[in-house]
């Protein structure tokens, strides 16, 4: 098993990528923090866990509150002793809304989940992680971090700024056995369509020929692998890196 007995927080792990995350953490020896602002999903996760024989607690865990991540971060610690694996994965997308469109509200919803719940997660963690001399993060950051045509511009600023975080953490702390990586999947097959609401309907014309050229979807059990890899010693030379998942879509 290539995480055993290694303790993990996983963000938004009741549904999709997240779940997926936390199954498959489990399955390879590690005690799952199941975090989601869904605590009835998180529950259901965290039983389906322990009837498979692994461990898991679920946290009611809502990213965007400071109180919430300290609490996540500190029931790790109470329940299994410790913190190895920050896996950074709730997230919400926009609605397609070119900078032109945005609403203020908005914005700051979506930063404060997207992208200060990921620095708070890891402000948290980065003290346990020196104290031990060892610790590994995993940011779920997007193909839309990382170009202007996957979504609309404040959920693009968002994942660029996760990606900015990733590789400034990376380097910070590289000698401190330390490492903090990001994935950016493509299309994943998951519920985050419910967070899509009021849709821009230019922005999401202007979206259409990416899509148009994306080979196919992907599960969130293939997201899960690539996390999986990156939380083991496996990835040990990998640090401050963005590892794309999106089945080709942006060699387009
Ligand atoms: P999902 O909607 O299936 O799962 C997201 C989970 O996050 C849900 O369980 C939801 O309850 C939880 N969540 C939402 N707001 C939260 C908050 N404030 N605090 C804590 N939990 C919260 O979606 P998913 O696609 O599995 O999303 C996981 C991550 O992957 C997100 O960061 C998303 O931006 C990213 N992503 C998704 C895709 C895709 O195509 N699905 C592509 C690239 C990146």
């Amino acid at each position: 098993m290539k995480l055993q007995n290694k303790v993990a927080v996983v963000t938004g792990a009741a549904s999709g990528m997240g779940k997926a995350i936390a199954e498959l953490f489990a399955k390879e020896g590690a005690k799952v923090i199941v975090a989601d602002l869904n605590l009835k999903g998180a529950e259901k996760v965290a039983e389906g866990i322990t009837s498979q024989g692994g461990v898991a607690k679920s946290v009611q865990a809502d990213v965007s509150k400071l109180a919430d991540i300290d609490n996540m971060i500190d029931t790790a610690v109470s329940e299994f002793g410790t913190l190895d694996i920050l896996v950074n994965n709730a997230g919400i997308m926009d609605g397609f809304e070119p900078v032109g469109d945005i609403d203020d509200d908005r914005w700051d919803l979506i930063f404060d989940i997207n992208t200060k719940g990921v620095m708070r997660a890891m402000r948290k963690a980065i003290p346990i992680f020196l104290e031990k001399g060892k610790g590994v993060i995993v940011n779920t950051a997007s193909t839309g971090g990382l170009n202007g045509a996957h979504a609309g511009a404040t959920y693009g600023a968002s994942k660029h700024a996760v990606v900015g975080l990733t590789k400034n953490t990376g380097y910070m702390y590289a000698d401190k056995g330390i490492r903090c990586n990001a994935i950016a999947p493509g299309g994943v097959e998951t519920n985050i369509g419910s967070s899509m609401k009021n849709i821009n309907e230019f922005g999401f014309e202007r979206t259409k020929p990416a899509q148009a050229v994306m080979p196919r979807t992907g599960k969130p059990e293939e997201i899960a692998q690539v996390a999986l890899f990156l939380a083991s010693d496996e990835s040990s030379f990998i640090n401050g890196s963005v590892i794309v998942a999106d089945g080709g879509w942006t060699a387009a």
